[in-house]
């Protein structure tokens, strides 16, 4: 089945809005096994809309619109899909009751421009929206069926789950299933990633590889096609197995387990805990930390130090540390994370210590960063990093590269 999307709004080609109803739809739309083949934008202009549904419909099989079902002027999708396809619109009375209720809730009785919005294609589906004013729509004319969403997002989500959905599930022509894994990598690039990858596993199309890079994290989604779920997940296993093999000392987690998560899990496991001292990250370690429901039975607490004298005087970093070799030091990084370990009192304590930007400071350059990591018992150890990107992104790589010495 050959999908495609057609996003309608003129604030979408002004850029003041981004069409995230695409995005989310071919993601639902590929979980139902469904091919989208193209996404298009169009103004709310009669003639381009024309041009755009006139296309859409003679190579597609579905076609869904988003917005342009409001009561105004120019809000056409409806009337020039109509026309388009040939198909009358005719009132739809349980809608009108709808609207009629609506309005008279609040003492109002209905605009005559929403009327307009209980017209619906003769023989064609109409779907509930308890949020707003327009109902959305489905027809199918020759082999292709159109379904019209609303644009505000209150209503287009719950429609689509609770009745959207389910409707295509009925049109869909098989029952295969798509099924994704995510392998999670820290400390590899995308292209070195995909590079140290078999080309034979690499340029497979079921399950197909897709990676992706945030923020000095890579995910890799794999996604096969297969009559069942249990197939589908078979047939991912053996390539799994295979990167695995290759650049498995990377991963760190599979599908929804995040950085924070796999290291709470951990520290659970292994039963220890972790204080923190955080200068160039702010507290934005604590705070990945604690988002992790049950994070309390590893997470003794932390202390944002960004002067030297909290340095000094809550982590005991040696004044003549701070003024001879700097905050943004190998020996200060060493001595914040004992001082965490000791002071704030837990199995492991992490300092870091950084210029996050955009300046330069103690005539060190932008996303220097050192993460030192104490661990009673054993000798301190400390990672410099070269980190690059915005003062923000520098924050985020450094805290997660702290995350991710604490799993290795
Ligand atoms: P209304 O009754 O509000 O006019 P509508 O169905 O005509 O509803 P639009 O006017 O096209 O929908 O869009 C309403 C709002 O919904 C937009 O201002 C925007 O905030 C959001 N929206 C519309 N289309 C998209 C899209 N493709 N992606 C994300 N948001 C969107
Ligand atoms: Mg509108």
């Amino acid at each position: 089945m050959r999908a495609e999307l057609v996003a309608v709004g003129t604030e979408l080609l002004l850029g003041q809005i981004v069409d995230t109803h695409s995005a989310f739809l071919s993601r639902e739309l590929s979980e139902l096994g469904i091919d989208v083949y193209f996404h298009t934008s169009v103004g709310d202009n009669r003639e381009r809309l024309r041009e755009v549904v006139r296309q859409a419909v003679s190579r597609s099989d579905l076609v869904i619109f988003t917005g342009g079902l409001g009561p105004t002027e120019d809000d056409l999708t409806k009337e020039t899909v109509a026309e388009v396809l040939g198909v009358p619109l005719v009132e739809h009375p349980p809608s009108v009751a709808v609207l009629e209720r609506m309005f008279s809730d609040r003492g109002l009785s209905v605009p005559a421009s929403n009327y307009k919005q209980a017209l619906m294609f003769e023989g064609g589906t109409v779907f509930a929206n308890p949020n707003g004013t327009a109902p959305g729509a489905a027809v199918t004319v020759r082999g292709t069926t159109c379904v019209l969403l609303p644009g505000p997002p209150t209503e287009l989500y719950p429609m689509y789950r609770a009745e959207v959905r389910p409707f295509l599930m009925s049109i869909r022509p098989s029952e295969e299933v798509v099924v994704s894994k995510v392998l999670r990598f820290y400390g590899i690039g995308e292209s070195h990633l995909m590079e140290r990858i078999d080309e034979r596993i690499r340029n497979q199309d079921n399950p197909t590889l897709a990676p992706l890079a945030k923020e000095g994290e890579v995910t890799l989604r794999l996604t096969a096609k297969a009559a069942d779920r249990k197939r589908a997940l078979d047939m991912i296993e053996p390539v799994k197995k295979a990167i695995l093999r290759s650049v498995g000392r990377y991963v760190y987690g599979e599908d929804e387990k995040t950085l924070e998560k796999a290291v709470v899990r951990a520290l659970v496991r292994r039963g220890k805990t972790m204080a923190l001292a955080e200068s160039c990250t702010g507290g934005g370690l604590a705070r990945m930390v604690t988002s992790v429901p049950g994070s309390s039975a590893a997470f003794s607490g932390g202390i944002v130090c960004y002067t030297h004298a909290v340095k000094e005087h809550q982590l005991g970093v040696p004044s003549n540390i701070l003024k001879s070799r700097g905050a943004v030091s190998m020996e200060a990084a060493k001595a914040l994370a004992e001082g965490a370990s000791h002071r704030i009192g837990a199995d492991y304590g992490i300092g870091v210590t950084g210029v996050a930007g955009p300046d330069p400071a103690e005539g060190k350059p932008v996303g220097l960063v050192y993460v030192g990591l104490a661990e009673r018992g054993r000798p301190t150890r400390v990672h410099r990093l070269f980190l690059s990107g915005s003062r923000e992104k520098i924050q985020i790589r450094a805290a997660k590269h702290a995350l991710f010495i604490l799993l290795e």
